[in-house]
């Protein structure tokens, strides 16, 4: 630590000691100004989050709005309903030109959803104009929203045609104030009330704010009326068939938000201070998740808008108090979930439902303020509501059009990242985009969709753009190329003959009209007419595969090599599938096997795309059922290709723990790590090609891989190695180090990004033979990996990989939660929590190589711990996993430990397992609690030593030394890694000690020629559990 900082931060604790009530200023901890340089806004916007255009601060915007004429001090108050209703409508006399006054339905009690119109021309919606929206006191006791829009209203009004800035907004937007949303619950509210719930739920006493349909529907929670005893006594509205419990008020608010073409809105709410932005519902329902909706970076953006032109909500630390009471943030913005998780918010609904994007804003530490306290809290809130609400009027906007100039509605407005908007009757469409190149593509049913790019500058109002869409098939639409989709799944669709050609046009113009509808996970490259010119558009493109379309006797054909090939595709199946639809056609060639073909396909040059030749028949008739059955292999090559790797949809992946992590975090979560681990004396590298494996623990066997096979995943293996040796934290991990060995391999060179559901590890052979390579004992391995929430196993050999599975699911809260995988999107095929793996299955038979692997006698549990869409955090894993792996590795030590021997002897126990080889002279037996014959024999098949043990949960690993050939082969047992790795321990002088005490290294043993090395007990107290049945 800086000393000069540390001294200033001590004076700094010492006085905010003496004042960290609900009104202490903000002030940052150490660690949170390091996490506020790697949070969310950081990483999108690095150095311009200082920037005052991007952000303008109070002060920026009170020079940018000039003078005005600000609310009659005298006014600011808090307002009961009656005096909220006259102020409305005081204003709607006074200002009638440029007001109007609407109620959006009626609460429970029957008091108006009070809505102020203020625009130019209030009564209609003028082309183009954006449709903005603040809605206040959804919950009744807090109420700052609520007098914040009426004070909002007033100054939109008494400056116009006085202030440029607000007439210029007035002018440019159409505002729709609802300065309460929860008129009832007002009134039972109290001022002076600062953190209570009185009044904050609607008249049936249901929180509004968790009431919208939600996402997860298991997720709804009894506040928002999911309480079997509440609904008997709520009013069912039919207006929502899948969930009839929707309450008045938010039925009007949802029936309100779908009648105008809102742009953007806020949420205002109170007891804390901090703008929060989509998704407050997360996968898994657990607090504390970041759980970024598409637009992640534009709400980031959009929120820290607000907290920046706030006083002081853009500060880092805590704020509204001490401990439970107060609330931390990072640069006064959150991640709805990240904070805590909700379901059934408003904000949620709106992001999925409709066009409109909202933040939702807490206005201070005071829920329901006194009289008193109202002026400050408008001063601080004025610029920032404004700087908001000026983002409504960002982004591009325009008209899509057809030819013949009528506009087009609910045509797609999509964007390279961020969700579809939809365009209005008229054809209007905005889309918010942070600053920067944006691609945009507008798509409607039977018009060619097209493409464009936009530059959004910072501080700029929105950038103008129409488009006209053509008809499908127009002779102007006609293409040497068309673009059909936008899927992350690229197919391209190309012929070189006439027939062929002929139906790739017929799939363009078929998903033009809409006639044929592709996956929407699919984009489409079709090229009727393949040339030389129009290759460097396909390997642009980069297909992963591509549908060669030909005349010819129908069948299939595939060009490329097998790797290429994806592991589900069955090409007699596709072959019998492609007959039934287009029937049989003996007359014709076999376009597709001459070489003339093949070298055209070469031609190509697309190295890593599946090449799947079609001909199709050779006479020109059907060609529309040809092109629909073209389109629906394309369909089926993407199912084959994703579920090759990807069950679950994958999510743009953050590799980078700085999202999670401080910096010293950071070093324990990465190869950073290492250096330290390794000065602790508590690792062992061994590199072996470019993996490098980590030894831990006491060299004894059993020996047990660890391997983080995602990027998702490296960090909880990293952090898991360095609590493991934490000095404050190992004595946790001693039942697991001092009578196993880890070897942790936490990263793997060009590891995968992207989150898969497994429905096999065999891919995974290689690697684990290469473990095996380095650490000759390994019987076992652990695979960390995301998509999904459950576990799988292999328990071939050593047979504890299922037992392994059912401690790891029974100690991990999320997985123990659910009967079925806890990651619910409608994948069909991999639902069981538990489920068993084998080595020899249709991935491992692809396996042509006639290599044996010694990885086929690893048994395996995989744990799959995190779902795909749940992405961005990875910093939770090892928090979420530690207790669930913990109790892995200890019932992994349950069993017996055989020393001595030779290579080649063998041993089993009872009948439960195969024979076991020895590894090294020693091997670890799993086995349940119980009494046990064990039985070791040698190279030649004859008795060596039989013998009983006792396991139980008092004494879980028994020990039995079975002798030796010779000393010739202690001095190797001694001299192999095992030793090395277990002289680098803590323990290394107490199992020494021990070993030169019972004469281990000089091969005497004790006086029967038996040994055992004590375990993690002191030395001679448990003799018993070992029963000689046989000496040598
Ligand atoms: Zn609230």
């Amino acid at each position: 630590m800086r000393p000069l900082l540390g001294l200033f931060l001590a004076v700094i604790s010492t006085w905010a000691q003496q004042d960290l009530s609900w009104k202490a200023d903000i002030f940052a901890s150490e660690r949170e100004n390091e996490m506020a340089e790697q949070d969310a806004l950081t990483r999108y916007f690095g150095n311009d989050k200082r920037n005052t255009t991007f952000f303008p601060t109070w002060d920026t915007m009170k020079t940018k709005v000039g003078d005005f004429i600000n609310v009659n001090s005298t006014k600011i108050k808090n307002h009961n309903y009656n005096e909220m209703t006259a102020w409305l409508q005081a204003i709607r006399l006074n200002y009638p030109n440029i007001t109007h006054l609407y109620s959006a339905g009626k609460s429970i009690e029957g008091r108006e959803l009070w809505v102020l119109i203020v625009s130019d021309k209030p009564k209609e919606h003028e082309l183009l104009e954006p449709e903005l929206k603040i809605v206040g006191n959804m919950h009744g006791n807090e109420v700052v929203g609520r007098e914040a829009v009426l004070y909002l209203a007033e100054i939109l009004c008494l400056n116009y045609g006085k202030n440029k800035y607000l007439t210029d907004l007035v002018n440019n937007a159409r505002f729709h104030l609802m300065p309460s949303m929860n008129p009832d619950g007002y009134e039972k509210g109290f001022a002076g009330d600062r953190i209570s719930a009185m009044g904050r739920a609607n008249a049936n006493d249901v929180d509004l704010n968790r009431n919208f349909p939600t996402k997860y529907p298991e997720h709804r929670e009894q506040s928002g009326g999911n309480d079997p005893e509440k609904r008997k006594t709520l009013p069912v509205m039919k207006w929502l068939q899948s969930y009839p419990f929707v309450l008045k008020e938010n039925i009007a608010v949802m029936k309100w938000l779908q009648s105008y073409p809102f742009v953007l809105s806020t949420n205002l709410h109170g007891g804390s201070l901090v703008a929060n932005y989509p998704y407050d519902d997360s996968v898994t329902g657990q607090d504390g998740i970041y759980t970024a909706s598409a637009d992640d970076k534009l709400f980031v953006e959009l929120s820290y808008r607000y907290a920046r032109a706030h006083t002081k909500m853009w500060k880092t630390g805590r704020r509204c108090g001490l401990s439970a009471e107060g609330d931390n943030f990072i640069n006064g913005i959150t991640n709805g979930a990240g904070w805590y998780h909700l379901a059934g918010g408003m904000q949620d609904w709106q992001y999925e439902n409709t066009n409109c994007l909202e933040i939702t804003v807490e206005m201070g530490c005071f829920k329901f303020p006194t009289d008193d306290m109202m002026p400050k809290l408008w001063e601080e809130h004025q610029f920032a509501l404004l700087s908001f609400m000026e983002m409504g009027l960002t982004g591009v906007t325009g008209l899509v059009t057809d030819r013949n100039n009528n506009t087009v509605a609910n045509a797609t407005i999509s964007v390279d990242t961020g969700k579809d908007i939809i365009s209005t009757e008229s054809g209007e469409y905005w889309r918010l985009l942070p600053p920067g190149d944006h691609q945009i593509t507008v798509s409607a049913r039977g018009l060619e969709s097209d493409t464009f790019t936009v530059t959004v500058m910072p501080g700029q109002r929105a950038v103008r753009h129409d488009i006209t869409l053509l008809a499908c098939g127009d002779n102007e639409t006609k293409s040497e190329l068309y673009i059909r989709g936008r899927g992350k799944n690229l197919i391209a669709v190309l012929s070189f003959d006439e027939i062929g050609g002929k139906t790739v046009d017929e799939l363009a113009r078929l998903t033009c009209t809409g006639d044929f509808v592709i996956d929407k996970d699919i984009s489409l490259m079709l090229i009727p007419n393949m040339t030389n010119e129009l290759k460097g558009r396909l390997t642009d493109f980069d297909p992963s595969a591509v549908l060669i379309i030909s005349e010819g006797i129908v069948e299939t054909v595939t060009f490329s090599v097998s790797e290429n090939e994806p592991r589900l595709f069955d090409k007699a199946k596709m072959d019998e599938s492609l007959l039934k639809a287009l029937g049989n056609s003996i007359q014709c060639d076999r376009k597709l096997l001459e070489s003339k073909t093949a070298l055209r396909v070469d031609d190509l040059q697309l190295k890593k795309a599946f090449e799947l030749g079609i001909s199709i028949g050779c006479e020109a008739k059907d060609i529309q059922k040809k092109a629909a059955t073209i389109g629906t292999i394309a369909d089926m090559i993407k199912n084959e290709l994703i579920k090759d790797s990807v069950s679950e949809f994958s999510v743009v992946p953050s590799a980078h723990p700085g999202d999670h992590f401080t910096p010293d975090q950071m070093i324990l979560v990465t190869n950073a790590a290492v250096a330290e681990l390794e000065r602790k004396e508590c690792v062992q590298e061994l590199a072996r090609g470019p993996n490098k494996f980590y030894l831990m623990g006491s060299g004894k066997p059993p020996y047990t891989l660890i391997v983080a096979v995602e990027k998702r995943t490296e960090a909880m293996a990293y952090e898991m190695m360095s609590t493991y040796c934490n000095p404050e934290t190992k004595s946790q991990f001693s039942d697991i180090l001092d009578k196993s060995t880890l070897v942790f391999l936490p990263e793997i060179p060009h590891t995968q990004l992207n989150c898969h559901d497994y429905d096999t590890i065999s891919p995974f052979k290689l690697l684990f033979d290469d473990a095996i390579g380095a650490v000759s004992q390994l019987d076992f391995v652990i695979i960390l990996a995301t998509g999904g929430m459950k576990v799988r196993y292999i328990n071939d050999t050593i047979g504890i990989g299922k037992q392994m599975a059912e401690v790891y699911r029974s100690n991990h809260d999320l997985m123990k939660a659910t009967e079925s995988e806890g990651c619910a999107k409608g994948f069909p095929n991999e639902k069981e929590a538990i489920r068993a793996f084998s080595w020899h299955d249709n991935a491992s038979r692809m396996d042509k190589s006639g290599v044996d692997h010694p990885s086929d006698n690893l048994d395996a549990l995989l744990v799959q711990i995190g779902c795909c869409y749940e992405n961005m955090a990875s910093g939770h894993l090892y928090t979420e996993n530690q207790r669930a792996i913990k109790s892995a590795l200890i019932e992994r030590t349950r069993g017996v430990r055989i020393i001595g021997g030779v290579d080649g002897m063998t041993v089993s126990v009872d009948h439960m397992h195969k024979a076991l080889p020895l590894l090294g002279g020693r091997r670890f037996v799993p086995l349940p609690n119980g009494e046990h014959l064990v039985k070791v024999k040698t190279p030649g098949g004859q008795m060596h030593a039989q013998f009983a043990v006792v396991i139980s949960d008092k004494n879980p690993t028994a020990e039995k030394f079975i002798g030796v050939q010779s000393s010739n082969m202690i001095v190797i047992t001694v001299a192999s890694i095992l030793m090395i790795i277990a002289c680098t321990f803590m323990c290394r002088q107490r199992v020494t000690s021990v070993l030169n005490r019972r004469g281990f290294f000089n091969g005497i043993g004790s006086n029967h020629g038996f040994e055992r090395i004590p375990l993690y007990k002191s030395d001679d107290e448990d003799e018993d559990e070992v029963f000689d049945l046989q000496k040598l």
